[in-house]
């Protein structure tokens, strides 16, 4: 059977390791560690299914130890793994963070993966018709392009990660509801010196509320021409690690569940400053009872 939610796009292994002391040489010592699932579209899953939203997600990950690490933690957190392409001989995505405490500063090294075969072949589209909502992360447009065109023809609202405008990216956003834009991505292509401005000028690429998100400063959207500030709520944050894809996933549950953008909005930043409490992208994720909780407590 077909979830209610499908997540589209990247799967990585983290290797997190937190840091409270500066470097000395080519030492940085750490005062925890963690292996850790991660990636756009699927921390975005397993925020859905915290939350307890019904969830498939579609991505692609080699046979090795990365990608069994990957799709067991999927299966703990009850996610449908029913759709994942498992590639013959493929690298599964890594990447090493390293969470400087002193600085609030993040440093990665990513591997993208390898021998990946992207094509969209096999997929079964037909899967969306009853699916309530859909997000995708503008990483596996092969798929993306035509999963959204679906969702488009059949009225499934799509949400969007977007962290660059490509000719292709932009090809998917003419069928997405609702794109969300990192405060990078929406700085390089306005240019404008202003939030609002680039808002503005990212609208035309497509959606109702196009929005942008500002990390400890909150997000921004645009709705029948008028722009809506939120603050994000203040918490003492230990790792902003998967900020972005914890809202993305805790938008698009609220969408399944039909509720307006503001509410949304409120709910997803909930939901994201809540995970900040803890290191890794999914150790400090919520159950909606906790977002209801904080959110009656921060009205
Ligand atoms: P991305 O990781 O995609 O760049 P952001 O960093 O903009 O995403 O974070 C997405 C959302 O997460 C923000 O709009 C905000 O609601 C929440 N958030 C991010 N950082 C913090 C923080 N330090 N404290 C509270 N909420 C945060």
């Amino acid at each position: 059977m077909a979830s209610e939610l499908i997540s589209i796009g990247l799967s990585v292994l983290d290797y997190l390791f937190l840091c409270d002391q500066p470097v000395r040489g080519t030492l940085g010592p750490s005062t925890d560690h963690l292996v850790q699932g991660g990636g756009l579209a699927a921390t975005a899953a397993v925020a859905m299914a915290r939350l307890g939203g019904g969830v498939e997600m579609w991505t692609r990950v080699g046979d090795d130890f990365a990608g069994r690490f990957i799709l067991d933690q999927f299966v703990q957190e009850g996610v449908d793994i029913s759709q994942v392409r498992v590639c013959r001989g493929g690298r599964s995505p890594a990447c090493a963070v390293r969470v400087d405490l002193r600085r609030a500063e993040r440093y990665f090294t990513y591997f993208g993966g390898r021998g990946l075969d992207p094509s969209a072949e096999g997929l079964d589209l037909s899967r969306i018709d009853a699916a309530k909502a859909i997000l995708v992360d503008c990483t596996w447009l092969e798929a993306q392009v035509p999963a959204a065109r679906r969702a488009r023809e059949r009225g499934v609202p799509v949400c969007a990660d977007v962290g660059g405008v490509s000719d292709r990216v932009a090809e998917l956003l003419r069928c997405v509801d609702y794109p969300i834009y990192n405060e990078d991505c929406a700085r390089r292509y306005g240019g404008t010196g202003s939030t609002e401005g680039d808002l503005r000028k990212l609208a035309p690429l497509g959606g109702k509320a196009p929005m942008v998100t500002l990390g400890a400063q909150g997000c921004i959207w645009l709705e029948d021409g008028q722009v809506h500030r939120l603050p994000a709520f203040q918490v003492e944050a230990v790792d902003t690690t998967g900020c972005g894809d914890v809202f993305h996933g805790a938008f698009t549950f609220g969408l399944a569940r039909g509720w307006d953008v503001a509410a949304n909005a409120r709910f997803a930043s909930a939901t994201a400053a809540l995970k900040c409490r803890a290191l890794g992208g999914r150790t400090g994720i919520p159950a909606c009872g906790e977002v209801v909780e904080f959110l009656r407590r921060h009205p």
